[in-house]
C-alpha cells in the first residue's frame, strides 16, 4: 500500500501534470469505486479544472475549480499511472480522467482503489477525513501528543503507529522502518516504552518519512505510478544483513501482520 513517502512523491510529481488542466473526459471503469456514484463522478469531473493536489493521509485530494474536490485512496494494491489516452491496460483501470492526449488512471487489479467527490465546503467534515489523527508533519503532531498516544494504546507500537486515527499515513512498510531506525522491536507494548524509547520513536518517525521522501523521489523523479522499496532498510529484507549491526532481518507476524526487524540491534 502506498504509503506517506510514495503518495508525497505522487503529489509532487502529478502536481505539475494536472495543475490548471482541464478534464476532458472521465471514465468509471469500476462504478462500485466511485461515490456517491460513478455517475456523479463522471458528470462532476468531466469540464472541470484541477487547481491543487494535496494529501491528506493515504489519501490524495484534487481540488477542482467548482470547489468540488476528488478524494483517491488506492487501498491495498492500487496505483496511479500517467499515461497517453487509448493505450492498453483498460481491464485493470478502475477509473481515468482524461487530460487532453494523457490520461490519469487509477489502476488496481483488486478493485478496491476509491474515489470520492466531495461537495464544495464538506472536506473538512468529510468522515473519512475527519476520522484521521494529524499528519506526522503537522505542528499538532508534538512529542507529548505522541506520549499519550502510546500510553493509552492497547496494543503494539507497530499497530500504534500504524492507526490511522492517531497518525494518519504510516503503513506496514514505514511502521518497520521508523522502528528500526529507533532500535525498538516492532512486538513491544505502545503503553510499556520508556521516555527514552518514545524520544527516539518521536524523532525517528520525521526522520524515517523524510529519507523515504528523499529516497523515493531520487528514484521516480517524475512518474506518479509504484511504491519504491527497495532502499528500506528492514522491510520486505528478510534473510538479508543488518545494515546496522552484524543481525540478519527476520519477518514475524504480529496480529495477523507482517513486521520486520533486526532482532540484534532492535529491543
Ligand atoms: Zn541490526
Amino acid at each position: 500500500m502506498p504509503e506517506l513517502p510514495d503518495l508525497e512523491v505522487i503529489k509532487a510529481n502529478l502536481l505539475p501534470k494536472v495543475q490548471g488542466q482541464l478534464i476532458s473526459h472521465v471514465t468509471v471503469f469500476k462504478p462500485s469505486s466511485a461515490k456517491p456514484s460513478a455517475e456523479a463522478v463522471e458528470s462532476g469531473l468531466r469540464g472541470n479544472i484541477v487547481k491543487s493536489v494535496e494529501r491528506k493521509g493515504k489519501f490524495t485530494i484534487l481540488g477542482l475549480k467548482d470547489k468540488r474536490s476528488l478524494l483517491i485512496h488506492l487501498m491495498l494494491h492500487g496505483q496511479m499511472d500517467w499515461a497517453p489516452t487509448n493505450t492498453p491496460e483498460q481491464h485493470r483501470i478502475v477509473a481515468s480522467l482524461g487530460f487532453g492526449d494523457s490520461e490519469l488512471r487509477i489502476i488496481d487489479a483488486s478493485g478496491w482503489a476509491k474515489l470520492f467527490l466531495v461537495p464544495p465546503g464538506e472536506l473538512d467534515s468529510f468522515s473519512l477525513l475527519s476520522g484521521l489523527g494529524p499528519d506526522p508533519f503537522d505542528p499538532g503532531f508534538t512529542s507529548d501528543y505522541l506520549k499519550r498516544l502510546l500510553a493509552n494504546f492497547p496494543g503494539s507500537v507497530k499497530f500504534a503507529l500504524m492507526e490511522q486515527k492517531a497518525v494518519a499515513g504510516i503503513g506496514n512498510a514505514y511502521s518497520d522502518e521508523i522502528l528500526f531506525c529507533a532500535k525498538i522491536r516492532p512486538t513491544r507494548k505502545a503503553a510499556a516504552l520508556s521516555e527514552a524509547d518514545r524520544d527516539r520513536l518521536y524523532k525517528c518517525i520525521r526522520e524515517t518519512l523524510r529519507w523515504g521522501i528523499v529516497e523515493a523521489k531520487a528514484r521516480m523523479p517524475t512518474g506518479i505510478r509504484g511504491e519504491i522499496r527497495e532502499f528500506l532498510h528492514v522491510h520486505g529484507k528478510e534473510g538479508q544483513p543488518c545494515s546496522r549491526c552484524e543481525g540478519i532481518v527476520r519477518q514475524i507476524t504480529i496480529e495477523g501482520r507482517g513486521a520486520y526487524y533486526c532482532p540484534r540491534c532492535q529491543t
